[in-house]
């Protein structure tokens, strides 16, 4: 089985840096290690939740280049709410101007052709909970990073948790413990202790508002 490297590419940070996104660079290179350490270990699928721009993706698309598995990655490339136009994180540039919608799919695709990583990573395009349902088998790791309310987190915690396969991992992105911190909520801190609370998940690392836990019990 393939080692794990500790860092990713310098050509790949450099697209990561490049790309547009909601991933720092230090909570990156968490999530880096993360994936790199269960690709190694398992050799199984790293599957995320909310590919964006695909800034986080160039980071999964190289940890799997790098152990031999690929990168899976969902959105319906709509936006959250927090994205669509009029609210705090929008951005004219993905807006398709003939839909009149958010579309997000071109930015990814440009991004992930520029960092040179197309061939590591499944691009699919659907709602997280209807994609879940009919996914069929375990994966390595499980990053989720989409939409922010209460009923998609907890629906992306449902749909994906149960695939992490026994020493796998679980990441979770901005999970914010102190409201006072709070950006867009905290039902990704929710998810969190609950993933905690089931007992089939222990927690490896925190990286700012990334939490990365292992699967060390059976169920959710
Ligand atoms: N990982 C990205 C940021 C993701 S932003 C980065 O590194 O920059 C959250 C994304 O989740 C948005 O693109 C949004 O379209 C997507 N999303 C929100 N709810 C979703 C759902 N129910 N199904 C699929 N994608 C969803
Ligand atoms: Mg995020």
């Amino acid at each position: 089985m393939a080692a794990a490297p500790a860092a990713p590419e310098p050509e790949t940070l450099a697209a990561f840096e490049a790309a547009k996104g909601f991933m720092p660079v230090q909570e990156g290179l968490a999530l880096y290690a993360a994936a790199a350490g269960a690709g190694a270990a398992l050799g199984l699928p790293l599957l995320e939740v909310g590919t964006y721009c695909g800034r986080s993706t160039i980071l999964l698309a190289d940890a799997a280049r790098a152990t031999g598995t690929v990168a899976v990655t969902v959105d319906h490339h709509r936006g959250s709410e927090e994205q669509q136009p009029g609210w705090d994180y929008h951005d004219p540039e993905v807006v398709d101007p003939e839909v009149g919608r958010m579309d997000t799919l071109p930015a990814f695709r440009r991004a992930l052709h520029n960092a040179g990583l197309e061939e590591h990573v499944i691009a699919v395009v659907g709602r997280s909970p209807q994609v879940a349902k009919v996914w069929g088998r375990e994966v390595g790791l499980v990053f989720i990073d989409g939409g922010h309310t209460d009923e998609h987190a907890t629906n992306d915690y449902e749909g994906w948790a149960p695939h992490v396969a026994e020493g796998g991992l679980l990441v979770i992105h901005d999970v914010f413990p102190d409201p006072v911190d709070e950006w867009t909520g905290q039902a990704p801190y929710r998810i969190y202790l609950r993933a905690l609370e089931s007992g089939a998940f222990t927690e490896v690392s925190a990286t700012d508002s990334l939490r990365v836990l292992r699967r060390t019990g059976r169920g959710i």
